[in-house]
Protein backbone atom coordinates (compact mmCIF):
# COMPACT_ATOMS: atom_id res chain seq x y z
CA UNK A 1 0.00 0.00 0.00
CA UNK A 2 1.10 3.48 -0.76
CA UNK A 3 0.90 5.25 2.71
CA UNK A 4 0.95 8.70 1.07
CA UNK A 5 -1.80 8.15 -1.05
CA UNK A 6 -4.09 6.66 2.29
CA UNK A 7 -3.31 9.47 4.00
CA UNK A 8 -4.50 11.60 1.71
CA UNK A 9 -7.89 9.80 1.39
CA UNK A 10 -8.44 9.76 4.66
CA UNK A 11 -6.82 12.84 6.39
CA UNK A 12 -8.29 16.09 8.10
CA UNK A 13 -6.50 19.02 9.41
CA UNK A 14 -8.08 21.32 11.43
CA UNK A 15 -6.94 24.95 11.15
CA UNK A 16 -5.22 25.39 13.95
CA UNK A 17 -2.40 23.13 12.73
CA UNK A 18 -0.90 25.29 10.51
CA UNK A 19 1.55 22.55 8.70
CA UNK A 20 -1.01 20.37 7.62
CA UNK A 21 -3.54 21.26 4.71
CA UNK A 22 -6.81 21.36 5.49
CA UNK A 23 -9.55 19.65 4.36
CA UNK A 24 -13.22 20.59 4.59
CA UNK A 25 -15.51 18.30 5.16
CA UNK A 26 -18.76 20.42 4.89
CA UNK A 27 -19.70 18.28 1.98
CA UNK A 28 -20.02 15.08 0.96
CA UNK A 29 -17.43 15.77 -1.62
CA UNK A 30 -14.98 16.23 0.79
CA UNK A 31 -15.45 12.73 2.94
CA UNK A 32 -12.17 10.42 3.35
CA UNK A 33 -12.45 8.84 -0.64
CA UNK A 34 -13.80 4.95 -0.82
CA UNK A 35 -12.50 3.29 -3.85
CA UNK A 36 -10.15 6.51 -5.72
CA UNK A 37 -7.08 6.14 -3.87
CA UNK A 38 -4.93 3.22 -2.06
CA UNK A 39 -4.50 0.13 -2.92
CA UNK A 40 -7.55 -2.19 -2.83
CA UNK A 41 -8.59 -4.61 0.36
CA UNK A 42 -7.18 -7.15 -1.96
CA UNK A 43 -3.36 -5.93 -1.81
CA UNK A 44 -4.05 -4.99 1.95
CA UNK A 45 -2.18 -7.45 4.65
CA UNK A 46 -5.75 -7.76 6.51
CA UNK A 47 -5.17 -9.00 9.98
CA UNK A 48 -6.28 -11.89 10.12
CA UNK A 49 -6.64 -11.77 14.14
CA UNK A 50 -9.54 -9.51 13.53
CA UNK A 51 -11.69 -12.73 11.85
CA UNK A 52 -12.94 -15.31 13.94
CA UNK A 53 -14.05 -18.53 11.84
CA UNK A 54 -17.65 -19.43 12.70
CA UNK A 55 -17.91 -22.05 10.08
CA UNK A 56 -16.13 -22.95 7.26
CA UNK A 57 -18.03 -24.45 4.26
CA UNK A 58 -16.63 -25.65 0.55
CA UNK A 59 -14.07 -23.49 -1.76
CA UNK A 60 -15.27 -20.54 -2.69
CA UNK A 61 -15.94 -21.39 -6.22
CA UNK A 62 -18.42 -19.43 -8.01
CA UNK A 63 -20.46 -18.41 -5.05
CA UNK A 64 -20.90 -14.59 -4.34
CA UNK A 65 -20.19 -13.25 -0.32
CA UNK A 66 -22.45 -11.36 1.52
CA UNK A 67 -21.66 -8.90 4.18
CA UNK A 68 -24.47 -9.08 6.65
CA UNK A 69 -24.01 -5.34 8.18
CA UNK A 70 -25.55 -5.32 11.63
CA UNK A 71 -23.79 -3.19 14.07
CA UNK A 72 -21.04 -1.35 11.99
CA UNK A 73 -23.48 0.60 9.63
CA UNK A 74 -21.31 1.84 7.40
CA UNK A 75 -18.79 1.23 4.12
CA UNK A 76 -15.71 3.25 5.00
CA UNK A 77 -13.31 2.26 7.61
CA UNK A 78 -15.48 -0.80 8.22
CA UNK A 79 -13.12 -4.01 8.95
CA UNK A 80 -16.53 -6.64 8.36
CA UNK A 81 -17.21 -4.83 5.12
CA UNK A 82 -13.25 -4.83 4.00
CA UNK A 83 -12.44 -8.20 4.44
CA UNK A 84 -15.57 -9.63 2.71
CA UNK A 85 -14.63 -7.22 -0.37
CA UNK A 86 -11.18 -8.87 0.22
CA UNK A 87 -12.70 -12.35 -0.49
CA UNK A 88 -14.93 -11.44 -3.15
CA UNK A 89 -11.73 -9.80 -4.69
CA UNK A 90 -9.49 -12.35 -4.17
CA UNK A 91 -11.50 -15.03 -5.16
CA UNK A 92 -13.18 -12.81 -8.26
CA UNK A 93 -16.75 -12.80 -6.81
CA UNK A 94 -19.60 -10.87 -6.40
CA UNK A 95 -19.96 -8.66 -3.71
CA UNK A 96 -23.69 -8.48 -1.90
CA UNK A 97 -24.27 -6.28 1.24
CA UNK A 98 -27.61 -6.76 3.14
CA UNK A 99 -29.17 -5.49 6.57
CA UNK A 100 -32.22 -7.31 8.67
CA UNK A 101 -34.23 -4.64 10.05
CA UNK A 102 -36.66 -5.93 12.20
CA UNK A 103 -39.72 -3.81 13.30
CA UNK A 104 -38.55 -3.19 17.06
CA UNK A 105 -35.57 -3.87 19.00
CA UNK A 106 -35.40 -3.39 22.82
CA UNK A 107 -36.26 -0.14 24.24
CA UNK A 108 -35.48 1.23 20.28
CA UNK A 109 -38.28 4.47 19.34
CA UNK A 110 -38.90 6.47 16.23
CA UNK A 111 -35.91 8.47 17.75
CA UNK A 112 -33.20 5.35 17.08
CA UNK A 113 -34.85 3.95 13.86
CA UNK A 114 -35.12 7.85 11.90
CA UNK A 115 -31.16 7.67 12.95
CA UNK A 116 -30.05 4.24 11.62
CA UNK A 117 -32.80 4.08 8.69
CA UNK A 118 -31.34 8.10 6.97
CA UNK A 119 -27.80 6.40 8.23
CA UNK A 120 -28.92 3.25 5.96
CA UNK A 121 -29.71 5.17 2.98
CA UNK A 122 -25.98 6.89 2.88
CA UNK A 123 -24.96 3.15 3.09
CA UNK A 124 -26.73 2.42 0.17
CA UNK A 125 -25.68 5.12 -1.66
CA UNK A 126 -22.21 4.44 -1.27
CA UNK A 127 -22.42 0.99 -2.15
CA UNK A 128 -24.39 1.56 -5.06
CA UNK A 129 -21.77 3.96 -6.32
CA UNK A 130 -19.34 1.17 -5.95
CA UNK A 131 -21.08 -1.67 -7.44
CA UNK A 132 -21.85 -3.31 -4.53
CA UNK A 133 -25.35 -4.85 -3.73
CA UNK A 134 -26.88 -3.50 -0.89
CA UNK A 135 -30.28 -4.84 0.12
CA UNK A 136 -32.36 -4.00 2.87
CA UNK A 137 -34.32 -7.59 4.37
CA UNK A 138 -36.90 -7.23 6.59
CA UNK A 139 -36.88 -9.66 9.57
CA UNK A 140 -35.05 -11.36 11.90
CA UNK A 141 -31.92 -12.41 10.32
CA UNK A 142 -32.01 -16.25 11.34
CA UNK A 143 -35.45 -16.00 9.04
CA UNK A 144 -34.82 -14.42 6.26
CA UNK A 145 -30.89 -15.04 5.32
CA UNK A 146 -30.96 -18.86 4.85
CA UNK A 147 -33.52 -17.64 1.72
CA UNK A 148 -31.56 -14.81 0.71
CA UNK A 149 -28.70 -16.70 0.84
CA UNK A 150 -29.95 -19.70 -1.19
CA UNK A 151 -31.69 -17.35 -4.04
CA UNK A 152 -28.64 -15.22 -4.90
CA UNK A 153 -25.98 -17.97 -4.30
CA UNK A 154 -24.09 -17.15 -1.91
CA UNK A 155 -20.87 -19.09 -0.71
CA UNK A 156 -19.91 -16.89 2.05
CA UNK A 157 -21.03 -14.46 4.87
CA UNK A 158 -19.22 -12.07 6.76
CA UNK A 159 -20.79 -10.50 9.96
CA UNK A 160 -19.73 -7.87 12.51
CA UNK A 161 -19.81 -8.36 16.35
CA UNK A 162 -21.38 -7.09 19.07
CA UNK A 163 -21.37 -8.38 22.75
CA UNK A 164 -24.98 -7.65 23.07
CA UNK A 165 -27.24 -10.51 23.92
CA UNK A 166 -29.82 -10.34 20.95
CA UNK A 167 -27.33 -9.81 18.34
CA UNK A 168 -25.62 -12.46 19.63
CA UNK A 169 -28.45 -14.80 19.61
CA UNK A 170 -28.80 -13.86 15.69
CA UNK A 171 -25.60 -14.85 15.41
CA UNK A 172 -26.16 -18.13 16.95
CA UNK A 173 -29.25 -18.83 14.92
CA UNK A 174 -28.02 -17.77 11.74
CA UNK A 175 -24.46 -20.42 12.06
CA UNK A 176 -26.77 -23.05 13.05
CA UNK A 177 -29.12 -22.69 9.77
CA UNK A 178 -26.43 -22.01 7.82
CA UNK A 179 -26.15 -24.63 4.74
CA UNK A 180 -22.98 -26.64 5.08
CA UNK A 181 -21.31 -25.77 2.32
CA UNK A 182 -21.62 -21.93 3.37
CA UNK A 183 -18.58 -20.53 4.98
CA UNK A 184 -19.70 -17.57 8.25
CA UNK A 185 -16.71 -15.18 9.57
CA UNK A 186 -17.04 -12.54 12.36
CA UNK A 187 -15.13 -9.51 12.25
CA UNK A 188 -14.92 -7.05 15.15
CA UNK A 189 -15.05 -4.07 13.12
CA UNK A 190 -16.40 -1.86 16.28
CA UNK A 191 -13.44 -2.31 18.49
CA UNK A 192 -9.89 -1.07 17.38
CA UNK A 193 -8.38 -4.19 19.64
CA UNK A 194 -10.88 -7.24 18.75
CA UNK A 195 -12.03 -8.29 21.57
CA UNK A 196 -11.01 -11.57 21.46
CA UNK A 197 -7.96 -10.61 21.42
CA UNK A 198 -8.01 -8.01 24.44
CA UNK A 199 -9.22 -11.46 26.59
CA UNK A 200 -11.63 -14.58 26.59
CA UNK A 201 -12.66 -13.97 30.20
CA UNK A 202 -14.20 -11.53 32.32
CA UNK A 203 -11.23 -9.75 34.18
CA UNK A 204 -13.00 -8.24 37.26
CA UNK A 205 -9.87 -6.25 38.14
CA UNK A 206 -9.70 -3.30 35.29
CA UNK A 207 -5.98 -2.83 35.62
CA UNK A 208 -5.56 -6.59 34.01
CA UNK A 209 -7.54 -4.99 30.94
CA UNK A 210 -6.58 -1.80 30.77
CA UNK A 211 -2.95 -2.80 30.55
CA UNK A 212 -3.89 -5.18 27.26
CA UNK A 213 -5.40 -2.83 25.50
CA UNK A 214 -2.67 -0.40 26.20
CA UNK A 215 0.00 -3.02 24.92
CA UNK A 216 -2.05 -4.29 21.82
CA UNK A 217 -2.83 -1.05 20.74
CA UNK A 218 0.32 -0.24 18.16
CA UNK A 219 -0.59 -3.71 16.70
CA UNK A 220 -4.10 -2.43 15.65
CA UNK A 221 -4.30 1.42 15.28
CA UNK A 222 -3.23 0.67 11.23
CA UNK A 223 -4.67 2.88 8.64
CA UNK A 224 -8.04 1.63 6.75
CA UNK A 225 -7.33 0.68 3.12
CA UNK A 226 -9.86 2.17 0.75
CA UNK A 227 -13.07 -0.25 -0.49
CA UNK A 228 -12.81 -0.24 -4.16
CA UNK A 229 -15.27 0.04 -7.15
CA UNK A 230 -16.39 -3.79 -6.97
CA UNK A 231 -15.21 -5.14 -10.49
CA UNK A 232 -17.39 -8.17 -10.55
CA UNK A 233 -20.83 -6.96 -10.93
CA UNK A 234 -24.08 -9.24 -10.05
CA UNK A 235 -26.32 -9.79 -13.36
CA UNK A 236 -29.60 -9.38 -11.11
CA UNK A 237 -30.42 -5.98 -10.29
CA UNK A 238 -31.15 -5.59 -6.17
CA UNK A 239 -34.69 -4.14 -5.57
CA UNK A 240 -34.83 -0.95 -5.09
CA UNK A 241 -35.57 0.19 -1.16
CA UNK A 242 -38.62 2.10 -0.67
CA UNK A 243 -37.69 4.03 2.66
CA UNK A 244 -40.55 5.67 3.50
CA UNK A 245 -42.49 2.41 3.36
CA UNK A 246 -39.92 0.47 5.59
CA UNK A 247 -40.37 3.83 7.71
CA UNK A 248 -44.13 3.59 8.35
CA UNK A 249 -43.31 -0.25 8.66
CA UNK A 250 -42.11 -0.36 11.90
CA UNK A 251 -43.92 -1.26 15.00
CA UNK A 252 -41.35 1.04 17.30
CA UNK A 253 -42.43 3.24 20.21
CA UNK A 254 -43.58 7.13 18.02
CA UNK A 255 -44.08 8.93 20.67
CA UNK A 256 -39.97 9.98 21.42
CA UNK A 257 -39.40 12.36 18.37
CA UNK A 258 -36.25 12.48 16.36
CA UNK A 259 -33.48 14.82 17.74
CA UNK A 260 -32.32 17.73 14.71
CA UNK A 261 -29.08 18.57 16.65
CA UNK A 262 -27.45 15.50 15.42
CA UNK A 263 -27.81 14.58 11.57
CA UNK A 264 -27.51 10.88 11.21
CA UNK A 265 -25.39 8.87 8.65
CA UNK A 266 -21.46 8.80 8.16
CA UNK A 267 -21.08 12.02 6.18
CA UNK A 268 -22.76 13.91 8.99
CA UNK A 269 -20.42 12.12 11.64
CA UNK A 270 -17.38 13.08 10.33
CA UNK A 271 -18.07 16.72 10.23
CA UNK A 272 -18.90 16.29 13.72
CA UNK A 273 -15.29 14.96 14.00
CA UNK A 274 -13.89 17.66 12.34
CA UNK A 275 -16.02 20.06 14.64
CA UNK A 276 -14.44 18.37 17.86
CA UNK A 277 -10.93 18.64 16.32
CA UNK A 278 -10.98 22.31 15.29
CA UNK A 279 -13.16 23.91 18.29
CA UNK A 280 -12.83 21.45 21.14
CA UNK A 281 -10.48 19.22 21.59
CA UNK A 282 -8.22 21.90 23.05
CA UNK A 283 -10.63 21.91 26.26
CA UNK A 284 -11.21 18.36 26.27
CA UNK A 285 -8.42 17.78 28.97
CA UNK A 286 -9.71 20.23 31.14
CA UNK A 287 -13.22 20.94 30.91
CA UNK A 288 -14.49 17.69 29.45
CA UNK A 289 -16.30 17.40 33.06
CA UNK A 290 -17.98 20.63 33.37
CA UNK A 291 -21.62 20.73 32.01
CA UNK A 292 -21.52 24.11 31.13
CA UNK A 293 -18.73 24.20 28.56
CA UNK A 294 -19.18 22.20 25.54
CA UNK A 295 -15.64 20.53 25.18
CA UNK A 296 -17.17 16.89 24.50
CA UNK A 297 -16.89 14.89 21.56
CA UNK A 298 -20.50 14.50 20.92
CA UNK A 299 -19.70 11.84 18.74
CA UNK A 300 -21.36 9.12 20.44
CA UNK A 301 -24.26 8.73 18.49
CA UNK A 302 -23.10 8.17 15.18
CA UNK A 303 -20.37 5.84 17.02
CA UNK A 304 -22.87 3.64 19.05
CA UNK A 305 -24.69 3.24 15.16
CA UNK A 306 -21.53 1.95 13.73
CA UNK A 307 -21.76 5.95 11.74
CA UNK A 308 -18.49 6.68 12.18
CA UNK A 309 -15.41 4.37 13.05
CA UNK A 310 -13.61 4.53 16.58
CA UNK A 311 -10.67 3.65 15.17
CA UNK A 312 -10.84 6.91 12.71
CA UNK A 313 -11.67 9.01 15.45
CA UNK A 314 -8.43 7.74 17.45
CA UNK A 315 -6.50 8.04 13.94
CA UNK A 316 -6.91 11.82 13.11
CA UNK A 317 -7.54 12.68 17.16
CA UNK A 318 -3.92 11.24 17.55
CA UNK A 319 -2.37 13.68 14.83
CA UNK A 320 -2.83 16.47 17.17
CA UNK A 321 -0.60 15.27 20.14
CA UNK A 322 1.98 17.34 19.86
CA UNK A 323 -0.26 20.04 19.59
CA UNK A 324 -2.40 18.96 22.23
CA UNK A 325 -0.85 16.10 24.06
CA UNK A 326 -2.92 16.27 27.27
CA UNK A 327 -6.56 16.44 25.80
CA UNK A 328 -5.35 13.31 23.23
CA UNK A 329 -4.21 11.10 25.56
CA UNK A 330 -7.59 12.08 27.55
CA UNK A 331 -10.00 11.57 24.30
CA UNK A 332 -7.95 8.10 23.95
CA UNK A 333 -8.23 7.27 27.28
CA UNK A 334 -12.41 7.86 27.39
CA UNK A 335 -12.68 6.65 23.32
CA UNK A 336 -10.45 3.68 22.98
CA UNK A 337 -9.58 2.17 26.81
CA UNK A 338 -13.25 2.85 28.47
CA UNK A 339 -15.18 2.10 25.51
CA UNK A 340 -13.57 -1.22 24.82
CA UNK A 341 -13.33 -1.94 28.35
CA UNK A 342 -17.60 -1.88 28.43
CA UNK A 343 -17.22 -4.02 25.34
CA UNK A 344 -15.48 -6.30 27.22
CA UNK A 345 -17.04 -6.46 29.88
CA UNK A 346 -20.70 -6.91 27.91
CA UNK A 347 -18.86 -9.73 26.24
CA UNK A 348 -17.81 -11.78 28.72
CA UNK A 349 -20.39 -10.76 31.59
CA UNK A 350 -23.82 -12.53 30.97
CA UNK A 351 -25.47 -10.70 33.60
CA UNK A 352 -24.33 -7.18 32.00
CA UNK A 353 -27.25 -5.29 32.76
CA UNK A 354 -28.36 -7.44 36.23
CA UNK A 355 -27.08 -6.73 39.70
CA UNK A 356 -26.02 -10.09 39.70
CA UNK A 357 -22.78 -8.68 36.85
CA UNK A 358 -21.89 -6.76 39.96
CA UNK A 359 -18.87 -8.01 42.12
CA UNK A 360 -19.91 -9.77 45.59
CA UNK A 361 -18.60 -6.59 47.64
CA UNK A 362 -21.27 -4.36 45.86
CA UNK A 363 -24.17 -6.62 45.74
CA UNK A 364 -23.56 -7.07 49.42
CA UNK A 365 -23.32 -3.73 50.17
CA UNK A 366 -26.35 -2.83 48.35
CA UNK A 367 -28.23 -5.36 49.90
CA UNK A 368 -27.20 -5.10 53.74
CA UNK A 369 -28.64 -1.13 52.69
CA UNK A 370 -31.24 -2.14 50.76
CA UNK A 371 -33.39 -1.14 53.80
CA UNK A 372 -32.09 1.98 54.28
CA UNK A 373 -34.55 5.11 54.50
CA UNK A 374 -34.82 6.88 51.68
CA UNK A 375 -35.38 10.93 52.02
CA UNK A 376 -37.16 11.09 48.94
CA UNK A 377 -38.59 8.16 46.84
CA UNK A 378 -39.45 8.83 43.13
CA UNK A 379 -41.92 6.48 41.03
CA UNK A 380 -40.70 5.62 37.30
CA UNK A 381 -43.06 8.34 36.33
CA UNK A 382 -41.93 11.36 38.61
CA UNK A 383 -38.19 10.45 37.20
CA UNK A 384 -39.31 10.47 33.76
CA UNK A 385 -40.86 13.72 33.36
CA UNK A 386 -37.60 15.60 35.77
CA UNK A 387 -40.65 16.03 38.55
CA UNK A 388 -38.15 15.19 41.90
CA UNK A 389 -36.94 18.13 43.99
CA UNK A 390 -33.21 18.70 42.68
CA UNK A 391 -33.40 20.46 39.67
CA UNK A 392 -30.25 20.28 38.04
CA UNK A 393 -31.53 16.18 37.94
CA UNK A 394 -34.85 17.92 36.61
CA UNK A 395 -33.30 20.09 33.80
CA UNK A 396 -30.64 17.15 32.94
CA UNK A 397 -33.70 14.41 32.40
CA UNK A 398 -35.84 16.87 30.63
CA UNK A 399 -32.64 17.50 28.00
CA UNK A 400 -32.43 13.82 27.88
CA UNK A 401 -36.05 13.39 26.79
CA UNK A 402 -36.07 16.44 24.36
CA UNK A 403 -32.36 15.76 22.56
CA UNK A 404 -31.58 12.50 23.67
CA UNK A 405 -28.60 13.48 24.96
CA UNK A 406 -27.27 14.18 28.59
CA UNK A 407 -23.97 15.53 29.58
CA UNK A 408 -20.91 12.82 30.33
CA UNK A 409 -20.84 14.13 33.92
CA UNK A 410 -24.42 14.43 35.02
CA UNK A 411 -24.96 11.35 33.39
CA UNK A 412 -23.12 9.97 36.29
CA UNK A 413 -24.98 12.65 38.84
CA UNK A 414 -28.09 11.09 37.14
CA UNK A 415 -27.72 7.20 38.10
CA UNK A 416 -26.65 7.52 41.54
CA UNK A 417 -29.75 9.75 42.31
CA UNK A 418 -31.90 7.14 40.53
CA UNK A 419 -30.11 4.44 43.24
CA UNK A 420 -30.74 6.90 45.79
CA UNK A 421 -34.51 7.95 44.95
CA UNK A 422 -35.99 4.77 44.20
CA UNK A 423 -37.03 1.87 47.33
CA UNK A 424 -33.92 -0.30 45.71
CA UNK A 425 -31.11 -1.21 43.86
CA UNK A 426 -33.43 -3.79 41.56
CA UNK A 427 -35.46 -1.39 40.84
CA UNK A 428 -32.59 1.08 40.31
CA UNK A 429 -30.90 -0.66 37.85
CA UNK A 430 -34.50 -1.08 36.01
CA UNK A 431 -35.21 2.29 36.07
CA UNK A 432 -31.87 3.37 34.87
CA UNK A 433 -31.78 1.34 31.92
CA UNK A 434 -35.42 1.92 30.89
CA UNK A 435 -34.55 5.64 30.80
CA UNK A 436 -31.14 5.62 29.28
CA UNK A 437 -32.39 3.40 26.54
CA UNK A 438 -35.60 5.22 25.66
CA UNK A 439 -34.33 8.76 25.21
CA UNK A 440 -30.61 8.67 24.72
CA UNK A 441 -29.71 8.22 21.23
CA UNK A 442 -27.19 6.44 21.88
CA UNK A 443 -28.93 4.03 24.79
CA UNK A 444 -28.23 0.19 24.25
CA UNK A 445 -25.38 0.36 24.15
CA UNK A 446 -22.09 -1.62 25.75
CA UNK A 447 -21.63 1.69 27.11
CA UNK A 448 -24.86 2.75 28.52
CA UNK A 449 -25.35 -1.41 30.38
CA UNK A 450 -21.91 -0.28 32.26
CA UNK A 451 -22.82 3.29 32.71
CA UNK A 452 -25.89 2.06 34.73
CA UNK A 453 -23.64 -0.92 36.59
CA UNK A 454 -21.10 1.79 37.38
CA UNK A 455 -23.65 4.38 38.87
CA UNK A 456 -25.93 1.66 40.82
CA UNK A 457 -23.66 -1.51 41.63
CA UNK A 458 -20.14 -0.03 41.26
CA UNK A 459 -19.34 -1.93 37.91
CA UNK A 460 -15.58 -1.06 36.96
CA UNK A 461 -15.28 0.96 40.71
CA UNK A 462 -13.69 0.20 43.95
CA UNK A 463 -14.95 0.13 47.26
CA UNK A 464 -15.50 3.35 49.58
CA UNK A 465 -16.46 4.40 52.76
CA UNK A 466 -19.82 3.30 54.13
CA UNK A 467 -22.70 5.55 53.71
CA UNK A 468 -26.55 5.48 54.15
CA UNK A 469 -28.28 3.90 50.83
CA UNK A 470 -24.81 3.23 48.34
CA UNK A 471 -22.89 1.36 51.25
CA UNK A 472 -19.32 0.98 49.48
CA UNK A 473 -20.63 2.07 46.20
CA UNK A 474 -19.81 5.58 45.14
CA UNK A 475 -21.83 8.29 45.93
CA UNK A 476 -22.20 11.71 44.43
CA UNK A 477 -23.51 14.60 46.48
CA UNK A 478 -25.24 17.89 44.86
CA UNK A 479 -22.89 19.67 47.21
CA UNK A 480 -19.49 18.46 45.91
CA UNK A 481 -20.79 18.93 42.21
CA UNK A 482 -20.91 22.84 43.15
CA UNK A 483 -17.39 23.14 43.64
CA UNK A 484 -16.87 21.59 40.02
CA UNK A 485 -19.03 23.88 38.32
CA UNK A 486 -21.02 26.44 38.44
CA UNK A 487 -24.80 24.64 39.10
CA UNK A 488 -26.83 27.39 38.45
CA UNK A 489 -24.73 28.17 35.30
CA UNK A 490 -25.13 24.69 34.21
CA UNK A 491 -29.17 24.26 35.50
CA UNK A 492 -29.58 27.55 33.01
CA UNK A 493 -27.16 26.41 30.44
CA UNK A 494 -28.94 23.28 29.75
CA UNK A 495 -32.61 24.53 30.39
CA UNK A 496 -31.95 26.61 27.26
CA UNK A 497 -30.30 25.93 24.61
CA UNK A 498 -28.54 22.61 24.62
CA UNK A 499 -25.41 21.38 22.26
CA UNK A 500 -24.50 24.69 20.63
CA UNK A 501 -21.30 23.20 18.60
CA UNK A 502 -23.65 20.58 17.45
CA UNK A 503 -26.51 23.16 16.23
CA UNK A 504 -23.99 24.68 14.18
CA UNK A 505 -21.81 22.51 12.82
CA UNK A 506 -23.40 19.08 11.77
CA UNK A 507 -26.75 20.00 10.89
CA UNK A 508 -26.78 22.46 7.52
CA UNK A 509 -25.32 20.76 4.72
C1 LIG B 1 -25.37 6.32 33.81
C2 LIG B 1 -24.57 6.37 32.51
C3 LIG B 1 -25.18 6.02 31.33
C4 LIG B 1 -24.47 6.05 30.12
N1 LIG B 1 -25.10 5.68 28.97
C5 LIG B 1 -24.41 5.63 27.81
C6 LIG B 1 -25.03 5.16 26.61
O1 LIG B 1 -26.19 4.75 26.61
N2 LIG B 1 -24.29 5.16 25.48
C7 LIG B 1 -22.99 5.59 25.44
O2 LIG B 1 -22.37 5.57 24.37
N3 LIG B 1 -22.38 6.01 26.56
C8 LIG B 1 -23.04 6.05 27.74
N4 LIG B 1 -22.41 6.49 28.88
C9 LIG B 1 -20.97 6.81 28.82
C10 LIG B 1 -20.66 8.29 28.53
O3 LIG B 1 -21.34 9.11 29.42
C11 LIG B 1 -21.01 8.71 27.08
O4 LIG B 1 -20.37 7.81 26.17
C12 LIG B 1 -20.55 10.11 26.73
O5 LIG B 1 -21.13 11.03 27.62
C13 LIG B 1 -20.94 10.45 25.30
O6 LIG B 1 -20.66 11.79 24.98
P1 LIG B 1 -19.46 12.19 24.02
O7 LIG B 1 -19.50 11.38 22.77
O8 LIG B 1 -19.46 13.66 23.89
O9 LIG B 1 -18.21 11.70 24.89
P2 LIG B 1 -16.66 12.04 24.84
O10 LIG B 1 -16.24 12.47 26.18
O11 LIG B 1 -16.33 12.92 23.72
O12 LIG B 1 -16.00 10.61 24.62
C14 LIG B 1 -15.74 10.07 23.32
C15 LIG B 1 -16.28 8.67 23.27
O13 LIG B 1 -15.64 7.87 24.27
C16 LIG B 1 -16.57 6.92 24.79
N5 LIG B 1 -16.79 7.19 26.22
C17 LIG B 1 -16.80 8.37 26.86
N6 LIG B 1 -17.04 8.20 28.18
C18 LIG B 1 -17.19 6.87 28.38
C19 LIG B 1 -17.45 6.05 29.51
N7 LIG B 1 -17.62 6.56 30.72
N8 LIG B 1 -17.55 4.72 29.33
C20 LIG B 1 -17.37 4.16 28.11
N9 LIG B 1 -17.12 4.89 27.00
C21 LIG B 1 -17.04 6.22 27.12
C22 LIG B 1 -17.88 7.11 24.04
O14 LIG B 1 -17.90 6.22 22.95
C23 LIG B 1 -17.77 8.58 23.59
O15 LIG B 1 -18.56 8.87 22.47
C24 LIG B 1 -23.10 6.45 30.12
C25 LIG B 1 -22.49 6.80 31.31
C26 LIG B 1 -23.21 6.76 32.51
C27 LIG B 1 -22.53 7.13 33.79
Amino acid sequence: MDPRKIKSRATFSPSCNSKKQKTDFSSQEALPKTGETGKSAVEYDFNKKRVRILSLGQDFEEKGVLYWMSRDQRVMDNWALLYGQHLALKHRLQFHVCFCLVPQFLDATIRHFGFMLKGLQEVEAECQALNIQFHLLKGEAPTVLPQFISQNAIGTVVTDFSPLRLPCSWVESVQKGLPEDVSFFQVDAHNIVPVWETSNQLERKIYITQDKLRGKLADFLSEFPPVVKHPFICSKPCSSINWDEVYMWLECDRSVPEVTWAKPGTSAGMRMLQDFIQNRLKMYAEKRNDPTVDATSNLSPWLHFGQVSPQRCILEVKQLSETYPQSVDKFINEAFIWRELAEHFCTYCPHYDSLEGAEEWARTTLEIHSQDRRPYIYSEGELESGKTHDHLWNVAQKQLVKDGKMHGFLRMYWGKKILEWTPNPEEALKIALHLNDKYELDGRDPNGYVGCMWAICGVHDKEFDERPIYGKIRSMVYESLKRKFNEAESVRYLAGLVITTSNATSGEE
